[in-house]
C-alpha cells in the first residue's frame, strides 16, 4: 500500500452485494483518496459449495450477468460470489492484488458455520505501516 493511502476492510454476503455495498464502499474511498484503489480478496464459500436459490439468483443475475451462475459439486445451482465481486471491482477500475482461492466450506484449513455450525471463526487482519526511507531503498 502506498504511504498516505487509506485501508478499508469489507465483509459482505450476497445480500450486501445485491444492495450495492461494495460499489458504495468504493465510492466512499474515492471521496477520501485520489490514489488508485486495489483489493485483496479473502477466502469465502466458493461455487463448489454455495448452493443458491433461483429467485435470489435472478435478482443478482440482472445486475451482475451470467458469469455469476455456477454449479456445486453436487450439481445444483450455485452462486459464484468471487465472480460477482471481481466483476464489481473491474467495473470500478479496482485492481485485484490477491485473490484467495480456498473455499471456506470444503477446505479443511478454514471453518464454516454454514457447513458445520462450528463456533470457530477466521478473521482477516489488515494494518498500515509507515514506510521509512531505509525500507524504500532496499
Ligand atoms: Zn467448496
Amino acid at each position: 500500500m502506498e504511504e498516505g493511502g487509506i485501508l478499508v476492510l469489507v465483509h459482505l454476503g450476497w445480500r450486501g452485494i445485491e444492495q450495492g455495498l461494495l460499489e458504495k464502499t468504493i465510492k466512499f474511498i474515492e471521496t477520501k483518496s485520489k490514489e488508485p484503489i486495489s483489493a485483496v480478496l479473502g477466502p469465502c464459500i466458493n461455487s463448489c459449495c454455495y448452493e443458491f436459490g433461483q429467485n435470489e439468483m435472478d435478482t443478482l443475475l440482472e445486475k451482475y450477468g451470467p458469469k455469476i451462475i455456477s454449479e456445486t459439486l453436487a450439481g445444483t445451482l450455485s452462486l459464484n460470489m468471487k465472480e460477482c465481486v471481481r466483476g464489481i471491482l473491474r467495473s470500478c477500475d479496482v485492481e485485484v492484488k490477491h485473490d484467495e482461492a480456498f473455499c471456506t466450506n470444503c477446505d479443511p484449513r478454514h471453518w464454516s458455520f454454514r457447513a458445520e455450525g462450528t463456533d470457530k471463526r477466521q478473521v482477516m487482519i489488515a494494518w498500515k505501516e509507515e514506510i521509512g526511507e531505509e525500507i524504500i531503498k532496499k
